[in-house]
């Protein structure tokens, strides 16, 4: 079978938010970019957005489990997870820049302006949404409007989608890093979809070529001056892996997530966008915003738990769904055998515990029956951690071996980074790429 064989300045390997920023950044300065995606551009087809594209564009159909059964839901598409994710955004925490000298504070701000990121307008943050905030503050917790990656001009309708916006969003009013990936291309970066990468070949000083093959089976290789991985908590490790660096995908992150939904007698949060409202517990240990499922997941999600929670299906168009994310110890792994595994710590378990026993105080509060009051099974939206800074990485997001590798996605983080993760990313991704210019393209 004939080798398709393509020369770069830059390779970079996923197209997610840390692939389609250092791509577009790079293409744009002028430099030859081919920029490799496993899965393909689902935009245009009439399953986006839809219950039946989701399980075509989440990896093993959403149904993606560790060892211990946690569920995790990850984009395989250009623009990655941010098809699925919620259009939120949170600036990165500051021990990342104190602790381990990621300053990634100017290129954040920068893309706050760019992408006109700020709270919805108050009309749009809907009656479910605005109840539970009122309630949360009426506890005396610290609720407040998330800052959200949404455009309201661009949906038609006035943010009808609600919690179906997480099977991707086909009015356009989220973004989502397809958008940068378009700009890449307008600026000259070869986009190649359809490409899994197995592994980088390298003679211990420098990376020379990236290797994968096209819908599974023609072998296509890149020569480049620079390889740039970021195919993300779980794609990076494994290819780190094939190339023979086995230090990666020892221990993960997860921000393990879960959600506590209670039934009363009003409007359910299914209707509303999104994680448009919440608050950052930074002592606990864990972050809480309003959160259902999409109708059909619903009762999918909760066959995991127990038949008889898929039969609460019925009050789901009156349930109130608040959502934890737990900071999570360093744990389990990546494994080369395919296997993933993200065990929950005694330390977690408490934060969790912590996490519901609020939730539950606001459920009641906002008018829920206790008896109705219960906790979805966990999952994992963040796959993170798995080659961090400070480990395997510098700060400028090299491997330690290699002079002319980089890694730049959520595998990058050193600790749970427990709040949205795509806006650091897209920090990080503008921070590598002018550092590649000074360094290797001057
Ligand atoms: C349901 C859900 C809701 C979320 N909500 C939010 C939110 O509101 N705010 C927020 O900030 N974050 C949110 N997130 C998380 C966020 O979407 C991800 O953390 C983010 O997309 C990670 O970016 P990334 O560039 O690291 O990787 P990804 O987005 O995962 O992209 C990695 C890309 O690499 C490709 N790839 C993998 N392996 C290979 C390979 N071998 N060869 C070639 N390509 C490969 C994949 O197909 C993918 O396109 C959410 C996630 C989910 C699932």
């Amino acid at each position: 079978m004939s080798r398709i064989v393509k020369e770069a300045d830059v390779a970079v390997i996923g197209s997610g938010p840390g692939g389609a920023t250092v791509a577009r950044q790079m293409a744009r300065a002028g430099k030859k970019v081919v920029l490799l995606e496993w899965g393909r551009d689902w935009r245009n087809s009439p399953f986006y957005g839809t219950h039946t594209g989701c399980l075509m564009y989440t990896d093993k159909m959403g149904m993606l489990l560790t060892k211990e059964r946690l569920n995790i839901v990850r984009g395989i598409m250009t623009g990655g997870s941010s098809n699925l994710f919620c259009g939120t955004a949170s600036r990165p925490p500051a021990w990342l820049r104190d602790k381990y000298g990621v300053n990634i504070d100017a290129e954040v701000s920068e893309t706050i302006d760019e992408l006109k990121i700020g709270p919805l307008p108050d009309k749009y943050i809907g009656e479910a949404s605005k109840h539970v905030l009122d309630a949360a503050l009426s506890l005396g917790l610290d609720w407040e409007p998330y800052p959200k990656f949404m455009n309201p001009d661009k949906c038609n309708g006035g943010f009808k989608c609600g919690s179906v916006c997480m099977l991707g969003c086909s009015c356009g009013a989220k973004w989502t890093a397809n958008e940068y990936i378009d700009q890449a291309v307008l600026a000259g970066c070869e986009l190649i979809t359809g490409v899994r990468v197995r592994r980088v070949i390298h003679d211990g000083t420098n990376a020379h070529r990236v290797e994968g093959r096209l819908y599974g089976m023609t072998p296509i290789e890149v020569r480049a001056r620079v390889v740039v991985l970021c195919a993300s908590g779980i794609g990076s490790p494994r290819i780190l892996q094939q190339s023979g660096f086995m230090k990666a995908g020892q221990g993960m992150l997860m921000d393990p997530t879960v959600m506590v939904y209670g039934a009363y007698d009003g409007p359910g949060t299914y209707a509303d966008p999104q994680m448009s409202v919440g608050s950052y517990d930074d002592s606990n240990g864990y972050i809480l915003s309003h959160l259902m499922d999409p109708w059909l997941l619903y009762p999918m999600i909760m066959m995991l738990k127990g038949p008889g929670y898929a039969l609460t299906f019925p009050r789901y168009k009156r349930t109130l769904g608040i959502m934890i994310k737990v900071k999570d110890e360093v744990a389990g792994g990546v494994f080369p055998d395919g296997s993933i595994s993200k065990p929950m710590t005694v330390r977690d378990k408490e934060r969790l515990r912590h996490a519901e026993n609020v939730c539950h105080k606001i459920l009641i509060r906002a008018g829920c029956n206790p008896r109705t009051i219960f906790t979805t099974p966990l999952r994992g939206t963040h796959p993170s951690g798995t080659v961090r800074i400070g480990e395997m990485l510098d700060s400028n997001l090299k491997l330690h071996e290699l002079n002319n590798m980089y890694v730049c996605d959520a595998s990058t983080f050193p600790e749970a980074l427990d709040r949205p993760i795509v806006l650091t990313v897209i920090g990080m991704g503008k921070r590598l790429a002018a550092h590649l210019l000074k360094t290797h393209f001057a």
